[in-house]
């Protein structure tokens, strides 16, 4: 479906920000064994809810790092921060601060001894921030091998157990609203078929057991290609039943016949007739 200007560079942004977490988590996972790593916590402390995108644990200490994959030239004036064409942007190094101190609540409340050290991560390379503030918790691009050496000089005394507050961390874990400005969609809006794994054009043919991609040249076997679809279309459409029709509807290219086979090969069938319907 096409979407609004708006909502493209929305998604995109929140695509950006999610790449730049996965890029951060790759380096924590350098880290040794002493350490647990927990991503994107949405947690509560005195009724207010705030979200963590990666979170260590170590010896007797917590790490919060807010991870920032932010592009291009921004400054700082006055505690404000701009990108270069002169839009102010919400501080980052206060939402650092906000997420710190209601940890600092959340672990208070449920009894854990932890020390708090809040990072904010600039993951980007092509970041760069004018009248940048000396402050050792904010980790620029060019600081961050030496900040990961760092970390993986910390001494491991394992004196805290910390199952217990992994264990807290995981339950209290409140359902945040992620997606709450996803543009409204409808089945009949959007464009069928199968979008190719590698590029995401749509296949345009399917050939015995295969989907040639025209665009990029990848070849996807159909049975996966068709289950990454119906994956899809249950995240779209959580609400609806699958049935042969409708997927055979959704894939567009791919005959009835072989939709039925995989459905039946990989899904659980319900019912009879017109009624009928798959479960995973
Ligand atoms: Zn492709």
């Amino acid at each position: 479906m096409g979407l609004s200007a708006k909502d493209k560079l929305y998604l995109l942004n929140l695509q950006k920000g999610f790449l730049g977490e996965k890029q951060f988590d790759k380096l924590l996972s350098t880290l040794s064994n002493d350490w647990t790593i927990l991503n994107d916590l949405h947690l509560e402390a005195n009724n207010t809810s705030f979200q963590i995108d990666s979170f260590g644990l170590h010896s007797e200490s917590s790490y919060i790092f807010e991870i920032k994959n932010y592009e291009g030239d921004f400054y700082v004036e006055n505690e404000s921060w701009y990108s270069v064409s002169g839009n102010e942007i919400s501080n980052p190094f206060q939402q650092l601060k906000r997420t710190e101190s209601l940890f600092r609540r959340f672990l208070k409340n449920h009894s854990f001894h932890y020390t708090v050290e809040p990072y904010l991560i600039f993951i980007n390379p092509e970041f760069h921030l004018y009248n940048a503030p000396r402050n050792p918790q904010i980790i620029f691009p060019n600081q961050l091998n030496r900040f990961m050496e760092k970390l993986k000089k910390k001494s491991a005394t394992r004196t805290k157990n910390h199952l217990k507050l992994i264990e807290k961390l995981l339950s209290c874990q409140v359902q945040g609203l992620p997606y709450r400005n996803l543009p409204k969609y409808s089945f009949n809006d959007l464009k069928k078929g199968i979008p190719c794994s590698e590029c995401q054009s749509f296949y345009a043919s399917f050939l015995r057991k295969n989907l040639a991609c025209s665009h990029c040249g990848h070849k996807e076997d159909v049975t996966c290609a068709v289950i990454r679809s119906i994956e899809e279309f249950k995240i779209l459409f959580p609400e609806a039943k699958i049935t042969s029709m409708i997927i055979h509807e959704w894939c567009k290219i791919i005959p009835l016949q072989t939709i039925q086979r995989i459905l039946s090969k990989n899904f659980k069938l319900f019912g009879h007739g017109k009624s009928a319907f798959y479960v995973k």
